[in-house]
């Protein structure tokens, strides 16, 4: 099988029936880029900044993070890199910035650090915009989001750091700005939403922790934490459709979309792209390559009347093997 994959690798993420299902990419570290990878990807579909912030020893200057940027974007071009703006605390600390909070993952994370601190995002906006110059590559995620204001307070944020460029010599293309739903919150207000942002990203991982009320990395838990909980399936279900009546473009960057049974789930949603860490992308691609459109559909209509995580696993489990 592994032979199999391989070779399957520079072949297109298409279904036997022609539906094309778009791969892309998630990347942290310079040392997730690689030519060959560039030919099997649609781009990156999330650029996480907090990794290279994580090991670094302060906050990375403007010069700094362009540089690191620019690599990413001009490596990837012309496919979309779509990097997301600094979402610490939650598990994510900078060891030059402790933020100490009884209940992180319902804390500071995230843009509320960054609207909080708005030098910090506008360093790292003027790096983004200063990087991609000549490029027009890419495009910018605001993480946790939980209330539209603060997408308007980011986006007055980019329209400064595109205007100080500007009286600074420096002509910045608008990069499209998109909004993770990853909150429960987002899932109702995505009209407002839509009206603000381009394009929508579902970060799965914390999604489901917050819908199911299950810290994501607490091993007391972890037999409670499950993307394919009925609850969190219906909602990515709810995601997909919505967002095609407003017509704006979702993918799904969390784990879930580098599973190969959560990958035919979201193909079957209506998703238009998957984002994943590149080891899961011979599994998917595979297993997209392997299943109809019409028979992934069906798959999410079986799923959808289901009651429990254990079902669920159970009836995906069945069919991808008949479908091996
Ligand atoms: C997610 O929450 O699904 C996600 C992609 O972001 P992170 O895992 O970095 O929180
Ligand atoms: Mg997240």
């Amino acid at each position: 099988l592994t032979e199999v994959l391989e070779h399957e690798q520079d072949l297109p993420s298409e279904t036997p029936d022609g539906h094309v299902m778009p791969l892309m990419v998630n990347t942290g570290l310079a040392i997730d880029m690689t030519v060959s990878l560039k030919k099997r990807i649609s781009g990156v579909g999330l650029y996480r900044t907090e990794v290279p912030f994580m090991i670094a020893e302060r906050f990375p200057g403007e010069q700094e993070q362009a540089r690191l940027y620019r690599d990413q974007l001009e490596t990837f071009s012309p496919l979309p890199v779509v990097m997301r703006t600094l979402d610490i605390g939650g598990d994510k600390d900078l060891p030059y910035f402790p933020i100490e909070e009884a209940n992180p993952f319902l804390g500071w994370r995230g843009i509320r650090v960054t609207l909080d601190h708005p030098e910090v995002l506008m360093v790292q906006l003027r790096a983004m915009l200063r990087a991609s110059c000549g490029l027009g590559n890419l495009q910018v995620l605001l993480p946790m989001v939980t209330n539209v204001d603060e997408v308007d307070d980011a986006l007055k944020l980019l329209d400064r750091a595109i205007r100080e460029l500007g009286e600074e010599g420096v002509t910045a293309q608008r990069p499209l700005i998109g909004v993770m739903l990853e909150v429960p919150a987002t899932l109702y207000q995505l009209d407002a939403l839509s009206e603000r942002a381009d394009f929508f990203s579902v970060g799965s991982n914390d999604l489901t922790q917050y819908l199911l009320a299950v810290d994501r990395n607490n091993p007391r838990v972890a037999g409670l934490y499950d993307a394919c909980h009925p609850a969190v399936l219906s909602a990515m279900s709810r995601l997909a459709e919505e967002s095609g009546r407003l017509k704006k473009p979702i993918s799904v960057c969390g784990e879930l979309a580098g599973d190969p049974a959560g990958a035919l789930l979201l193909m079957g949603m209506g998703f238009d792209a998957l984002s994943m860490n590149a080891p899961s992308l011979p599994r998917v691609r595979a297993a997209i390559r392997r299943v109809s459109l019409n028979a992934a559909q069906a798959l999410v209509q079986e799923t959808l009347t289901l009651n429990t995580p254990g079902a669920v696993r159970s009836h995906l489990f069945s069919r991808l093997s008949e479908w091996q």
